[in-house]
């Protein structure tokens, strides 16, 4: 560990760099003032630039800047203020003391030290900052992992309300939201409406194109059912296989109808070819509307279910078209 002998006179350097070497301490750096202690520890280079100090030997009585003063500046630096600073003081320099204390010095020692006090004193400071350093990085390394737990969760969050298909939200984040927003539209005293949205003779379209051509035909029908929608408050959710379906808050039948020519326009303008359709030879849809009126006292199933209903009836009445 690097320890810095911070003195103004080169016989009180010399006398404790000998010292330590005796003792076998091998990394030991001088500075004769202030100034050049916080030149050789390098305040203010990058972490990685800077040589890393563990300990300093600061005398009291220095020219310019005091032992004192540089105590107090280094401890402001947040960079600095964990390396240990044990003052080393004349015995006619001692009043001087509770202020090196109150400065943030660790420990003290008279001048010249004796030895075996020196060994000690500088075996417990060591011992303390590698300690401090130890503890630094185990919070570190358990901030980076709270960091990557965080991600994660927020990663788990999307994917646990993501269709993984379509990128669209799921069955499970469509549940939640149609509830939100059914109890809003009742205190509101607001309509809410619904599409159903199931895509014509899709099971003829995997038979006779196979599997992977029809998951690529419902991201695109889900992205051709997406572009219409454009308000913000609106949900486009795989309701589940080839059936979509869509929450409008605010909106009555007149807007939910106009949504649903919008989607038909667009699934058209695509033109995915499907020989095998009975109702015409590219993909169609057809999609059911129920709007909720806050009066009706009707309930999300009640809702959902009358949607169904004229899905179904938009099927029987041929497919490729809406009913209300
Ligand atoms: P209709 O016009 O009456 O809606 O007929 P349909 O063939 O579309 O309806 P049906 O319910 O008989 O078939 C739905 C098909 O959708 C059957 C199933 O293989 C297919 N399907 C459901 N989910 C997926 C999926 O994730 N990927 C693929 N490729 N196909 C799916
Ligand atoms: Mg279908
Ligand atoms: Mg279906």
């Amino acid at each position: 560990m690097a320890i810095l002998i911070v003195d103004d006179s080169e016989l009180s350097r010399r006398y404790l760099a000998d010292m330590l070497e005796e003792a076998g301490h091998e990394n030991l750096l001088c500075a004769s003032s202030s100034e050049m202690a916080f030149a050789v520890i390098g305040r203010g280079l990058a972490e990685a630039k800077a040589p890393k100090v563990d300990l300093i030997l600061l005398d009291i009585n220095l020219p310019h800047k005091s032992g004192i003063e540089t105590c107090r500046e280094l401890k402001a630096d947040p960079e600095l203020a964990d390396i240990p600073v044990i003052i080393i003081s004349g015995v006619e320099h001692l009043e001087g003391l509770q202020a090196a204390f109150d400065a943030g010095a660790m420990d003290y020692l008279t001048k010249p030290p004796n030895h075996v006090e020196l060994l000690a004193r500088i075996r417990s400071a060591l011992h303390l900052k590698s300690e401090m350093d130890q503890r630094k990085e185990r919070e570190a390394e358990l901030l980076a992992l709270n960091q990557r737990l965080e991600s994660l969760n927020h990663e788990l969050e999307k994917a646990s309300t993501t269709d993984s298909l379509t990128g669209l939200a799921n069955r499970r984040y469509f549940n939640e939201f149609v509830l939100r927003e059914w109890r809003r539209a009742i205190r509101d005293k607001t309509v809410l409406a619904i599409l159903m949205i199931d895509i014509d003779h899709f099971k003829s379209y995997n038979d006779s194109k196979g599997h992977l051509a029809g998951d690529v035909c419902l991201q695109r029908v889900a992205m051709a059912l997406q572009r219409p929608i454009k308000r913000p408050a609106d949900l486009l959710a795989r309701y589940g296989g080839e059936e979509f379906v869509a929450v409008l808050p605010e909106t009555g039948l007149e807007g939910a109808q106009q949504l649903a020519d919008d989607m038909h326009k667009e699934i058209r303008g695509m033109a995915l070819p499907h020989q095998a359709s009975a109702t015409a030879d590219t993909i169609t849809v057809s999609i059911g509307v129920a709007v909720m009126d806050p009066q009706s006292k009707m309930t999300v199933e009640q809702v959902l279910d009358k949607a169904d209903q004229a899905l179904y009836r938009a099927k029987l009445a041929g497919r490729n078209r809406t009913a209300g």
